[in-house]
């Protein structure tokens, strides 16, 4: 731990300002996508298939009925109001031989299997009676169409099918379609294990005891969130001293463990930031000095192979960067393509004021929705890098280009952070 006043590590000159677009695509210059695995389907939500997955069946695998009724033979009822014998029912699940046809009508259940002779189903509002067993009779108010309510064998698909492309980002209904095509397991690009590292001596941990000068680390809990939210295996390096040692540590057992490293605090020009030093001896880093507002120092490099992201440590920074840079990075790397939030133009329902600076800066705004007379976006509070409370309350980043900013009523593109 240093002395208050002895002078720490100074890793050289930060490398001029550079855009934003430039600081981006030196990251994704470096990236690689991660490797593919196969995983099963209840951990797939989210992954990006790495091939191309096909059906080797019919779906559905049987002709089936889509209502509840009775399944006739369609030349069987001549008019409406035609009344046939019941033989019975079949529920789904069941096999379907009934013999029904010509004559009998078969009490259906939907998603059954239409017995061999019947080529229609009439659903069970436009019929009477017919609910006792076998040998009812039941009386057709509508005369069938051939196929009528029938459910052919492989209208969904068909064996050869493709049912995910390669490269698809996997929701929901991708699994179920899965599912019913039989697989138990999908070959994805692996999620990406993220490690998350906080680096301070002014840090305690939540829940304990502040002492003058200290504060709590929040970035790391905010971060592991993020990560988990985006889709990745969030991995909890715990908060480490300004020590050399205890930085080079951790950072070691981060690299082991994880496809990439999120560090925050200790990339800017502080004397105390060892995290700097270690990781200029460690790795392969450059510094940068971005032209945004906040975020404005990040780190950028690779150590044993493993990308680190050197977010800032001022809370609010932290986690714009980890916007502009870490997420689409990490997303890369799970094999998106598409990896930007969504951007919406909305009206500003109060002035949005800068001055001119040479930065994008990133306004923490509420963003509501008016109908359909599109977004609106007003500041979420306090704007300082510090403030939490605003990027707590925000659910969109305002991106006010150099200049004065907007004023009330004007346009403004917005970032939403929707989920
Ligand atoms: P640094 O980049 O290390 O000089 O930190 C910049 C500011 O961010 C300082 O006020 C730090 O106390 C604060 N900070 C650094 N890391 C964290 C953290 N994990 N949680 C909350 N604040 C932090
Ligand atoms: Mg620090």
């Amino acid at each position: 731990m240093p002395a208050a006043l002895s002078p720490g590590p100074r890793c050289g000159d930060l490398s001029r300002v550079i855009s934003l677009d430039d600081a981006r695509a030196h990251v994704h210059g470096r990236l690689r996508t991660l490797p593919t695995a196969s995983v099963p389907l209840a951990d797939a939500l989210g992954l990006v298939a790495a091939s191309d997955v096909t059906s080797g069946e019919l779906v559905p695998p049987f002709d089936n009925t889509a209502v509840d009724g009775f399944a006739v033979r369609s030349a069987d009822v001549a008019a409406a109001g035609t009344e046939l014998v019941v033989v019975g029912t079949v529920a789904a699940g069941s096999a379907g031989a009934l013999p029904v046809g010509p004559g009998p009508a078969g009490g259906i259940m939907t998603g059954a299997p239409v017995p061999p002779g019947a080529g229609a189903v009439v659903m069970v509002e436009d019929t009477e009676g017919g609910d006792g067993p076998g040998g009812e009779r039941v009386r057709i108010g509508t005369v069938p169409t051939p196929g009528g309510a029938v459910r052919p064998a492989g209208d969904d698909l068909v064996p050869g099918d493709v049912v995910v492309a390669a490269g698809t980002v996997l929701t929901a209904g991708h699994l179920g379609l899965l599912a019913t095509v039989g697989r138990t397991s999908v070959d994805v690009v692996r999620r990406p294990r993220v490690g998350v590292l906080s680096t301070g001596d002014e840090l305690v941990e939540p829940g304990r005891p502040l002492a003058r000068g200290q504060i709590r680390d929040s970035n790391r809990l905010a971060l592991l969130a993020l990560c988990g939210r985006s889709g990745f295996d969030a991995v909890d390096l715990g908060l480490v001293r300004d020590d050399e040692a205890a930085i080079e540590e951790a950072l070691r057992r981060g690299v082991e463990g994880c496809d990439a490293l999120l560090t925050s605090g200790g990339v800017s020009m502080g004397d105390f930031d060892y995290v700097r030093s270690v990781l200029a001896r460690v790795g392969d880093m450059r510094w940068m000095q971005v032209a945004v507002k906040p975020a404005k120092p990040f780190a950028f490099g690779l150590v044993d192979g493993v990308p680190v992201f050197g977010l800032p440590g001022n809370p609010v920074s932290s986690l714009v960067s980890f916007e502009l840079f870490a997420r689409p990075g990490l997303l890369r790397m799970a094999g998106r393509q598409q990896v930007e939030r969504r951007r919406v133009r909305a009206l500003a329902d109060g002035d949005l004021r800068r001055r001119p600076d040479g930065k994008a800066h990133f306004v923490r705004v509420a963003v509501r929705q008016d109908g359909d007379l599109g977004f609106h976006v007003a500041s979420a509070g306090a704007q300082g890098s510090h403030q939490m409370s605003a990027m707590a309350a925000a659910d969109g980043l305002a991106v006010l280009p150099d200049g004065d900013g907007v004023a009330t009523g004007e346009p403004v593109e917005v970032i939403l952070l929707d989920d």
